[in-house]
């Protein structure tokens, strides 16, 4: 515990000394199957061999180009891999050092280049911590207690998460989107809104992937109402989904594209993207911050990037994606009054359970005795999120799997 904050508690009893690969070991030398990937983090595996001979090299030549002063080749190089890497109108970019920073700059860019102040967001969303970001996160209200009112202009509409509702998919689908328009209806006017933000799978909030009629319903109303569409792939991106860019299920456009955690294998560094039209709609001056863009950590986003491509792991997470699912619905199978859903989008699956907060953590600590470590998400406690680093293999997704199970019968039964 040391001198450590007490409100900032682990998930876990680990003291991670090292880490390498799907693994964590521990102080005692303990090897955890790390199914948490540090909260989606660790795409590429935890210090991968490539990523660490990137940051060693350049941390002996450049650390801190400071980019408001200066421009490093990294940013640069940056800028335009993930141009190629973004579908076609996101061409320029803005680079931060989390998540919820460039969630506050999309808002500070969409109310610039629309002239409009109030943003809808989407139920169960989580944005980040950050007074803008926190106002439009209602994953839990843990987050929000204590702290409203909050930023105003934020309206919240009602997310199509099928499972919660008791309705099939398409029902879902169609009452959200009416309760979208009534909303525009009765609490905010298109023409005073600048953006409607929403995770194309519902992270924090309990791993709902968003049906892709839903989105492809949004992209019709921003665009028949000149709002733009902000996709916040913080959690989702760089292959989490089996897709490059989770949205791209969907066959939708993104006017604005949020990035972070899978983009540098563990760096601190986000990005935002937009069409240079967008981007130049706004206000010289809005974008900047003394970390953004840090050069080690660009340095390890390139790296990051050329993993991915080389080690094919887009296609890994879809293929090992399937497998997981299908794991857990069997294992959904043999425990049907414990397991409630099993849902996901290639490496971002979860287990919804029906059982409490508390039973939830007890099944969690089992799996962290088995050397399987698990993080909980959803505003009950009650959904058990599967995130291994995207290098993982069917010989792990079974271990996984049976450390779980094991876990499950010592608890749950
Ligand atoms: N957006 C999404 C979808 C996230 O999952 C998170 C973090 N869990 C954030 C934003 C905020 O990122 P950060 O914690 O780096 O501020």
């Amino acid at each position: 515990m040391a001198n450590l904050s007490p409100l900032l508690q682990q998930a876990t009893g680990v003291t991670a000394v090292r880490g390498e690969g799907c693994y964590l070991i521990d102080d005692a030398g303990r090897r955890f199957l790390d199914f948490t990937s540090g909260i989606g983090v660790t795409s590429t595996g935890h210090c991968h061999p490539k990523v660490v001979e990137a940051v060693r090299e350049q941390a002996g030549t450049l650390i801190h180009g400071q980019y408001t002063t200066v421009l490093h080749p990294g940013l640069v190089a940056l800028s335009e891999r993930l141009t190629a890497s973004t579908p076609d109108p996101i061409d320029s970019f803005f680079f931060a050092s989390t998540g919820t920073e460039v969630v506050e700059a999309a808002v500070r860019l969409a109310r610039h280049a629309t002239g409009r102040t109030n943003i809808v967001a989407f139920q169960g969303g989580f944005h980040g911590r950050t007074a803008g970001s926190l106002s439009m996160t209602t994953s839990k209200v843990a987050y929000r207690a204590g702290l409203q009112p909050l930023m105003g202009g934020v309206f919240v509409a009602p997310f199509p998460y099928a499972y919660r509702y008791g309705w099939d998919e398409d029902e879902t689908v169609a009452f959200c989107l009416r309760e979208l328009d009534y909303l525009f209806a009765t609490q905010t006017a298109a023409s005073e809104t600048a953006a409607m933000v929403i995770e194309p799978v519902l992270g924090e909030g309990g791993y709902v992937p968003v049906p892709d009629a839903f989105l492809q319903g949004l992209r019709e109303r921003a665009n028949a109402w000149d709002v733009l569409l902000v996709v916040d792939e913080v959690q989702t991106g760089f292959g989490r989904t089996g897709r490059f860019w989770a949205h791209e299920y969907a066959e939708i456009d993104a006017d604005v594209l949020i990035m972070a955690k899978g983009i540098a294998s563990g760096f601190p560094l986000s990005a935002l993207g937009a069409p240079r039209e967008v981007m130049a709609q706004a206000w010289p001056g809005s974008q900047g911050g003394t970390y953004g863009g840090n050069a080690v950590a660009c340095a390890a986003a390139l790296a990051t990037l050329d993993v991915i491509e080389q080690d094919g792991l887009v296609a890994n997470a879809q293929v090992r994606g399937k497998e997981l699912l299908a794991a857990l619905q069997a294992l959904k199978e043999r425990y049907p009054d414990v397991i409630g859903d099993v849902r996901g989008l290639g490496l971002m699956a979860a287990t919804e359970l029906t059982a409490d907060a508390a039973r939830v953590k007890a099944i969690v600590a089992a799996a962290e005795a088995e050397g399987l470590l698990l993080l909980v998400c959803g505003p009950h406690g009650n959904v058990v999120r599967w995130i291994p680093p995207l290098v993982v293999t069917s010989a792990q997704i079974d271990d996984a799997v049976t450390r779980f199970d094991r876990a499950l019968s010592a608890v749950a039964r």
